[in-house]
């Protein structure tokens, strides 16, 4: 009889290595002076652990590398874009792929086109860079998501559904023809990594033909995402992950897509529609902006890793350590008392450093403090998903917080093993024993936008 194992194990072995340089707290007391309690003012070698985000930082298999060798570096026509464009038709079944090199850029092309001073975009939650593109172009972007979504305790699986009903009052306040596209993110990357079903895929796709509207999904993470479908929705547990994204696909009009996720590449992009007339207007600016059609922002080696990526993507033993992987941090951070978003979703785990830390008041940053803590503790890097990143101030010059202090510990594709999460999980212990002596941070300087990426901090004493 074969066994049944209880624990996961990578399903790789290590081919090349990259050392890690191991510090003391010494040292990184010192070194986050230097960069003025930033953490994104850190250079990559003062860190042990990086978690601050999941985004071109997988590390690429040994075929990928291959690929890479083999990758085609013609101006027109390459063997390697030839390649990438059937693996994304066969996957998406949308005709018109163009490349780009990151996935903002597939947003600024579309959106651009599609937005406008007189234009609504609605989604389950826009993606900063979405939002950025969509309100660039004078258009406004509304967020529709489910009420289950606000509770952080709340372990509905499908958190990352778009709340239907909300959106038609939309649709009918500002009618349709003001109604630039709906976009669905998979998995919901602002609200925690969660899923979103194909039941509420069907549903948005039924509202927009209902209506008449463009339907994108921004697809960064559908691999993840599949997984969750096939675990966790009925009708879905016989079928492959590939074979559930390409329905999900097969209801939308086209996609985005940032292949710095889940298709497992450091650098590209993609934008894939069945829309002729609309391919066309982009296909204009990405040769003004971007590149040729068989490569926009993309070298041939590129081209040649993505293909190979969104095929490794689907292989359930990587899908099931992958989204298992990030549980297991979820869940032993959850068991020692530390206040997590719930349900862990597929690429980060969410702390409320808010609720651990309930004696710092939002203006003392509590989200900040307790990524700096991470660092000085175990040299581990996150990133604050609270008032230093979101928060605004009133007339007075007060500060109007964000709704809630996070840190986010997004977890690279196939980079770190067992022991590295195992440490982290050591770090959160130490982290909860001194939470009382941590007094929070004051803002010395700062820009006007984005100040999270260059703040100057002060602890507070
Ligand atoms: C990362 C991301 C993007 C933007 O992609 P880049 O490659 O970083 O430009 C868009 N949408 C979502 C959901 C993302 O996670």
């Amino acid at each position: 009889m074969q066994k049944q194992f209880k624990t996961v194990i990578e399903p790789f072995k290590i081919k090349t290595v990259e050392p890690i340089t191991i510090t003391d707290r010494r040292q990184r007391e010192e070194w986050l002076k230097e960069a003025k309690y930033n953490t994104f003012k850190l250079k990559s070698d003062q860190v042990i652990i990086d978690l601050l985000t999941d985004s071109g930082t997988s590390a690429m298999s040994a075929e990928q590398w291959a690929g890479v060798m083999r990758g085609d570096e013609s101006y027109a026509g390459s063997v390697s874009w030839q390649r990438m464009e059937k693996v994304i038709k066969d996957l998406t079944g949308y005709p018109h792929i163009l490349p780009t090199h990151q996935g903002r850029a597939a947003e600024r092309i579309l959106y651009s086109h599609l937005g406008g001073e007189d234009k609504v975009f609605l989604s389950n939650t826009h993606f900063d860079t979405t939002r950025a593109n969509v309100e660039y172009s004078g258009a406004k972007a509304i967020d529709c998501i489910i009420p289950e979504a606000y509770d952080p305790d709340n372990d509905f699986t499908f958190k990352g559904n778009a709340d239907v009903d909300t959106m038609e009052q939309h649709i009918r306040e500002y009618g349709a023809d003001h109604i630039g596209a709906v976009i669905l993110t998979v998995t919901n990357n602002s609200g925690g990594g969660q899923p979103v079903s194909m039941e509420n895929t069907r549903q948005i796709r039924d509202l927009c033909r209902r209506h008449g509207i463009l339907f994108i999904l921004d697809a960064c993470r559908v691999a993840e995402n599949a997984w969750f479908i096939k675990q966790h929705e009925s009708g879905y547990s016989g079928k492959s992950c590939r074979e559930i994204a390409s329905e999900m696909f097969s209801l939308a009009d086209g996609c985005v897509m940032s292949a710095k996720k889940d298709a497992l590449v450091n650098m590209g992009g993609f934008l894939a529609l069945n829309d002729p007339d609309l391919a066309d207007h982009c296909t204009n600016m990405l040769i003004i902006t971007e590149g040729y059609t068989t490569y926009g922002g993309l070298s041939g080696c590129d081209m040649e890793a993505i293909a190979i990526g969104l095929d490794e993507i689907f292989n359930e033993d990587y899908l099931q350590y992958r989204t298992r992987s990030t549980a297991y941090l979820g869940e032993h951070l959850d068991k020692m008392g530390i206040p997590v978003i719930k349900p862990i979703g597929g690429h980060a785990v969410y702390v409320d450093a808010g609720r651990l830390y309930n004696h710092i008041p939002p203006e003392k940053y509590p989200g900040h403090a307790m990524a700096c803590e991470l660092y000085k503790i175990g040299g581990i890097r996150s990133v604050e998903i609270g008032s230093v990143m979101f928060g605004k101030y009133d007339e007075n010059g007060d500060l109007i917080p964000a709704p809630r202090e996070l840190v986010r510990l997004a977890i690279p594709r196939r980079v770190y093993t067992q022991s590295h999460v195992d440490y982290v999980i050591e770090a959160f212990g130490f982290l909860k024993e001194g939470k009382d002596e941590v007094k929070g941070y004051q803002i010395t300087k700062e820009p006007k936008f984005l100040r999270h990426f260059t703040a100057h901090f002060e602890p507070v004493q």
